[in-house]
């Protein structure tokens, strides 16, 4: 799943001066990709299990990365109640 460039443009400026703890920097690369990790179990991958969208955040000098996620910080919609497999504004188009 990719992220709207606008969304992303406005986070930036969200955490525009923050510094990098590892090296200083404060150049950072966000990525336009949704990630999502899931529920760790010892038998191998939980299918259904839980799982969490998050959006790397990578310093440019140093490589550190942040994971945002990516529904707390309204990079993506939430799901829509009805259709959780949508998003609600992809359900109205
Ligand atoms: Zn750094």
């Amino acid at each position: 799943m990719k992220v709207e460039q606008s969304k992303l443009n406005e986070y930036l400026k969200k955490i525009h001066g923050s510094v990098c703890p590892l090296c200083g920097n404060n150049h950072w690369n966000i990525s336009d990709q949704v990630f999502q990790a899931v529920e760790f179990d010892y038998k191998g991958i939980l299918i259904g299990g839980a799982s969490f969208p998050m959006v790397p955040l990578t310093c440019d000098n140093c490589g550190n990365t942040y994971f945002i996620n990516a529904l707390k910080s309204g990079l993506i919609d939430p799901p829509d109640p009805e259709n959780p497999s949508v998003t609600k504004s992809e359900n109205e188009k």
